[in-house]
């Protein structure tokens, strides 16, 4: 349970938060990935050779969680691969190479809305999952059965570089804001809050004036520390609910929806044009012009970082998402996805030695949910299943400030992750 808040100071670095969106020209190539969101894999509808269209659908949704997936540019599907996850799991690959038309599919249109489950089955078929970070389906979100009070959306952004949502917000302030108010028609919730840190002087100003007379939309400056946007945290922060262990938002009658989820919500109820690009922060300490592009999902990192006049000799890692929850990447060439919303090129890091833990308690100070990072840590030694539920280790949710803050560098997120996935499920 929640007692009381940690978290942590991070350095800002958002500098790219002042300059417009650069928009991408057309790839030549893209490299889809049939999984670019929680829940199964996609399942291929085309064949190699086939010509498809902007907005096509290329894999259906299978299973549980499942979302279709659609091409971002016109051209021919040229190979149908493989690549590797980021849990050791492959997944299939369409590689479609671009005419450089941009033909849109004759299929695109927008929806028919009549109710909430036609609306729910439009964000369905829009292909949209938590542009977060997270990949949660919204979809998913939207269909409780819970009575909800309260919509929370997420603005809080607070891993130092990325500031594709607060451009987003700034650039597309009235998307935003119909976006919302959509959610709120068609799942009849009175109030939505939009969470943003006090860090974000220009997006707070642009949703102030958007909202100046309006009652149903506020905003909630969140302070600067991290984790803010973790949901767990801006649920507490925002209504003071605590969700427990085995609880969903929905329990405790919130939604939590990311911000740029709520304008492409509102984009695609408009146009019927799905998921296919989105904005990427490009940064690290090897790029040369930091900067947000407006990315076709498919995209090669690489492309987008030599936009940005990356120096390659100097990358030591290559990290998709923020420094803090972000995955490191073998290659430059991995495709941006539907979750990238930002990528990093950084330079060698001086190794820093685990030493023995000195008890200082900095670990427990950091944890924003109170857990006892040391503590699990031992248990998961001694695999001490018991011990691990007793520490609630299920809530951690990998923010890794308590491996920030620890003088000793012991790789504590890492052991908790480990740790969470020695528990039996249900
Ligand atoms: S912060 Fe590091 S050294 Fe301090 S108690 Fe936690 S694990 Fe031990
Ligand atoms: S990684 Fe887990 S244990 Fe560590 S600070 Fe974050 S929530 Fe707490």
């Amino acid at each position: 349970m929640i007692r009381k808040l940690g978290g942590i100071r991070l350095p800002h670095l958002k500098g790219t938060q002042i300059s417009e969106t650069i928009i991408q020209n057309t790839p030549k190539k893209v490299m889809i990935p049939m999984s670019m969101s929680m829940g199964s894999e996609a399942e291929i509808a085309i064949n190699i050779g086939d010509t498809v269209f902007v907005g096509q659908k290329i894999a259906q949704s299978s299973g549980a969680l499942s979302l279709p997936i659609h091409s971002s540019v016109s051209g021919k599907v040229s190979a149908i691969g493989e690549m590797r996850l980021i849990n050791g799991a492959k997944c299939k690959t369409v590689e479609i190479e671009s005419d450089g038309e941009q033909t849109l599919s004759a299929d695109i249109k927008p929806p028919q809305i009549t109710d909430k489950d036609s609306f729910i089955d439009a964000v369905k078929e829009s292909g949209i999952c938590g542009l977060g970070g997270a990949g949660f389906p919204t979809y998913i979100k939207l269909s409780t059965k819970s009575d909800i009070d309260t919509l929370i959306i997420n603005a809080a952004e607070c891993e130092p570089y990325i500031t594709s949502d607060c451009r987003e917000i700034i650039e597309h302030t009235d998307d935003v804001t119909d976006g919302i108010r959509l959610i709120m028609k068609w799942l009849d919730i009175k109030k939505a809050i939009i969470a943003i840190e006090a860090n974000k002087p220009e997006a707070i100003e642009a949703l102030n004036q958007n909202l100046e007379n309006s009652s149903d939309i506020s905003v909630f400056v969140l302070p600067e520390s991290y984790p803010q946007g973790a949901e767990k945290v801006i649920i507490h922060t925002v209504t003071k609910r605590v969700v427990k262990v085995g609880m969903l938002p929905s329990d405790v009658g919130v939604i939590v929806i990311n911000v740029s989820t709520a304008s492409q919500i509102k984009r695609y109820c408009d146009t019927g044009i799905p998921l296919i690009k989105r904005r990427v922060t490009v940064e690290g300490d090897c790029v040369s012009k930091p900067c947000n592009i407006m990315a076709y999902i498919g995209t090669s990192a690489r492309e987008l970082f030599e936009l940005a006049d990356t120096n390659f000799s100097k990358v030591n890692r290559v990290i998709f998402g923020g420094p803090m929850m972000g995955i490191s990447k073998m290659s430059a060439d991995a495709p941006i996805t539907k979750t990238t919303n930002a990528i990093l090129a950084l330079a060698k890091k001086e190794y820093k030695p685990q030493t023995a833990c000195i008890r200082c308690a900095r670990c427990i100070n950091a944890c924003p949910l109170k857990l006892m990072p040391t503590e699990i840590e031992k248990a998961y030694n001694a695999r001490d299943i018991d011990r691990l539920k007793k520490l609630d280790v299920m809530l951690c949710m990998n923010c890794a400030s308590c491996s920030y803050v620890c003088p000793a560098n012991r790789n504590l997120a890492e052991t908790n992750q480990l740790a969470k996935s020695i528990i039996p499920k249900g």
